[in-house]
């Protein structure tokens, strides 16, 4: 059976991958620097590393007898982290780098890279009702300060391992992550975790009124973590997805709207109070499905509301249980 390394294992997303992976039988090894405890999820029969992968030498113990690699590690957070953490943001280069070199070096057959919406160009995301992006919009570049100039770079530095080489590399575009066992306090969590925890505190406190960043009319799409999950497979053992690729989805809502649907499943009605210099990102952001479709016949389908449920009820007993 092949022996999978997942880079950022105790990640969101990673502690996610990591169990749909074991599920089918892979033998895994999960890396991450954070101390196990702190780990989103921690799976038995995994063999759990603690490394930091900015270092080369550590990169190579982690793929060491590995045939595949996903690197999902990142020093990230939603719009009030990497506004205010560009260097940190950047830093994360050096982890995708070594580990591409470590993964020529070991002679790896696959690599996955996991980039961001934040790559595609300020100038196309200026209006909440714009059209949606699709791939070519990266460039001429002028992603997202920090972060999405390094996923952008770490993008290239793929395709290049590729055609210089021939390692086979794959990258998924994500666009906003959300679900249950996500950050949803502490200033890295991303809107849906973040109005999740200000409504479960409304109920909880009965003074139903909350903090909205900026003016709520910024629109963006959410994808839930089963898709990611499963896109994040489907685009790795790919041969046409040759190129970064968007994995989001397609279903577009304002921050107001993300709001209406919270309400409706707390069954709670807030008042809103609007923080227009808190950080906001850019102005409106969809995901394109069509290549997605043309290349796998497949995108995200999870409706919003349902993994909102879901994901509000998580949060909910989190804070209920403390
Ligand atoms: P996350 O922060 O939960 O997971 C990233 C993990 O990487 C963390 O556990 C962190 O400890 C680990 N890490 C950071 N630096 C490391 C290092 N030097 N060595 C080892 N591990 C290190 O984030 P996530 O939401 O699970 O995101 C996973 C990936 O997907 C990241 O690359 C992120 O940039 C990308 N992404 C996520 C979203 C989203 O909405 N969640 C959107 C776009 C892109």
């Amino acid at each position: 059976m092949k022996k999978i390394v997942v880079a950022g294992g105790g990640g969101f997303i990673g502690g996610f991958l990591v169990a749909d992976l074991k599920q089918k039988g892979y033998l895994i090894r999960s890396v991450d620097y954070k101390p196990l405890k702190e780990w989103h999820q921690v799976l038995e029969g995994v063999e759990n590393l603690v490394l930091d992968l900015r270092d080369r030498g550590a990169c190579e113990k982690a793929v060491q007898g590995c045939e595949e690699v996903y690197n999902l590690a990142a020093d990230m957070g939603g719009m009030g982290f990497i506004e205010t953490h560009k260097a940190e943001c950047m830093l994360s280069v050096l982890i995708n780098t070594h580990l591409l070199m470590a993964a020529k070096e070991a002679k790896i057959s696959r690599f996955f890279y996991s980039s961001s919406a934040c790559v595609y160009a300020a100038q196309k995301q200026f209006r909440p009702d714009l059209t949606a992006l699709t791939e070519e919009d990266a460039y001429p570049a002028m992603p997202e300060d920090g972060y999405g100039w390094e996923k952008l770079f770490s993008e290239r530095m793929c395709r290049h391992f590729t055609e210089d080489f021939g390692l086979i590399t794959r990258v998924a575009r994500y666009h906003n992550v959300y679900g249950p066992l996500g950050t949803f306090e502490g200033g890295r969590e991303k809107a849906p975790a973040a109005i999740c925890r200000k409504i479960v505190q409304a109920k909880l406190s009965g003074k139903h009124e909350i903090e909205i960043w900026g003016d709520g009319e910024q629109s963006r799409s959410f994808q839930y973590i089963d898709d990611c999950v499963m896109g994040t497979q489907k685009i790795m053992n790919s041969d046409s997805v040759t190129m970064p690729i968007n994995l989001g989805s397609s279903e577009l809502v304002t921050i107001n709207q993300l709001v209406d649907i919270v309400e409706r499943i707390a069954g709670i009605k807030v008042k809103r109070a609007y923080k227009l210099d808190a950080p906001k990102g850019v102005r409106g952001r969809n995901s394109d499905n069509t290549l997605i479709q043309k290349l796998l016949g497949w995108e995200p389908t999870t409706p919003l509301k349902n993994g909102l449920e879901k994901t509000y009820s998580w949060v909910y007993d989190q804070m209920k249980n403390r």
